[in-house]
């Protein structure tokens, strides 16, 4: 199949490489050279790593490679397209407008699928004269590692579509699970809700971070805690997904004081260097001296 990712950023570079190494023909499309070069290096990188580590051979990631160009033209990027996946930045007029451009440049039975992880599929999808080629494809970062995919069934989505979505996203060795359009999908209200959970209990020294984490980890073989899984996120991320869930679901989502708190405070996590627990070169080296409790 010919599959064209708008967007060469985190995700869709991510997603134009596992097509590629599936077998697809796929154009990338970004706005500036620039950004599709930088998209084009990282795969080359990915690849690269993967035959360091004697997981993908040197053949494949040539072929890899010849499979996949690039392009600053929606027209090039999708023109002839059977599958086309926008991965652009998270904002509902940019999302709604793309679709809506690419619907004018493509064949009458081209998919059009969408990356959000947190808007509306059924909103932005019925920018289409035919929203029922709409659905959601919802990828985790980092895209080659991440063996999910959420199918985000529209309101508009036709059984046509769902079932191509669905056989696209098992062709490219991923599992794919089947979604409502409904916030947070069902991976990011699970997660969250985990780990608002796991915040208030700091907050009420029911624990200590690394204690919940701890208990998660190796009570329940998750490969991370939420606690230091909300500071890898970035707290103002997590702070973000949880009022849209609260404002959409309801007050078991109300963010607590704690996160608010270093929000303010410009404690983030990893990427700050603070947030529950004190990073350095991107490791704990401690817990932040703020957290209350025990
Ligand atoms: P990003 O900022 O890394 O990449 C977005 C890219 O889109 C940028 O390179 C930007 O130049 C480009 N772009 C902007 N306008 C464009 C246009 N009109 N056509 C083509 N490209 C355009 O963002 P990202 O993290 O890759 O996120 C992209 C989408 O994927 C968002 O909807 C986001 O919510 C979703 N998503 C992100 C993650 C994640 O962990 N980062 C996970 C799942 C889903």
């Amino acid at each position: 199949m010919h599959v064209s990712v708008l967007g060469a950023g985190t995700m869709g570079h991510g997603i134009a490489q596992v097509s590629a190494m599936a077998g697809h023909e796929v154009t990338m499309r970004d706005i500036e050279d620039e950004y599709v070069q930088r998209g084009l290096d990282a795969i080359e990188q990915n690849l690269q790593g993967g035959v360091d580590r004697n997981k993908v051979t040197e053949a494949e990631m040539s072929a890899t490679l010849d499979r996949l160009s690039g392009t600053t033209s929606l027209e090039a990027a999708v023109s002839g397209a059977d599958l086309v996946v926008e991965a652009v930045p998270e904002d509902m007029d940019l999302k709604r407008d793309t679709v809506s451009d690419v619907e004018s440049l493509v064949d009458d039975d081209t998919i059009i699928a969408s990356n959000t992880s947190s808007l509306s599929v059924t909103e932005i999808m019925s920018a289409l004269d035919d929203p029922g080629r709409g659905v959601g494809l919802h990828f985790f970062n980092p895209v080659h590692i991440m063996g999910l995919v959420e199918v985000v069934v529209a309101e508009q989505t036709d059984a046509e579509t769902l079932s191509f979505a669905t056989e696209f996203v098992e062709g490219i060795d991923k599992t794919a699970i089947e979604v409502g359009d409904s916030p947070g999908f069902a991976s990011s209200r699970l997660g969250v809700a985990l780990g608002v959970e796991a915040m208030r209990m700091v907050q009420e020294g029911v624990a200590s971070p690394r204690d919940i984490d701890a208990s998660m980890e190796l009570g329940y073989n998750h490969p991370m805690g939420p606690i230091e899984l909300g500071d890898v996120v970035g707290l103002d991320v997590r702070l973000g997904i949880l009022e849209y869930l609260r404002e959409e679901l309801g007050e078991r989502f109300r963010p607590p004081q704690i996160l608010k708190r270093k929000v303010r405070a410009g404690k983030l996590g990893k990427k700050t260097g603070e947030g529950f627990y004190v990073w350095e070169d991107g490791e704990i080296v401690g817990v932040s001296e703020d957290v209350m409790g025990r």
